[in-house]
């Protein structure tokens, strides 16, 4: 099991974490398998897509418009922070992706997405290889 720490700057903030899985799986020597990504928080989540800026940008803009801040929600009585909660739940806390020749076997597009929905805050994503 290997661990990716991340320390986020901003209330709603997209991270590109492919290079990093990619060099845990060099260090790993598995040529193929799959890996296993799973971030151990509930107001953050983990999708695969394009990383282009204006695409992050209409991402954040998506969830605001769907799941706007502050809207009476019950959970905000305790920690203000119901929206970051209802966000992630429309997406995963878990990615499966096979390995092909040492590294992810991701499409030209596609990259591995960590989408922090209640930062700044230190964050924990568990990564685990099997050889198959
Ligand atoms: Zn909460």
């Amino acid at each position: 099991m290997f661990e990716i720490e991340l320390f986020t700057k901003k209330e709603f903030e997209i991270i590109d974490i492919t290079p990093k899985i990619n060099e845990i799986i060099k260090k790993s020597n598995i040529n193929e398998g799959i890996v296993i990504i799973f971030t151990k928080h509930t107001t953050t989540a983990l999708i695969i897509n394009e990383n282009e800026s204006r695409l992050l940008k209409d991402i954040e803009e998506l969830f605001k418009k769907i799941i706007p801040k502050g809207k009476g929600y019950a959970h905000d009585s305790i920690d203000n922070n119901a929206h970051s909660h209802l966000r992630s739940i429309l997406m995963n806390p878990s990615l499966v992706i096979p390995i092909e020749n040492g590294k992810l076997a991701l499409g030209t597009w596609q990259s591995v997405l960590f989408i922090e929905l209640d930062g700044p805050r230190r964050r924990k994503i568990l990564i685990k290889l099997c050889k198959c």
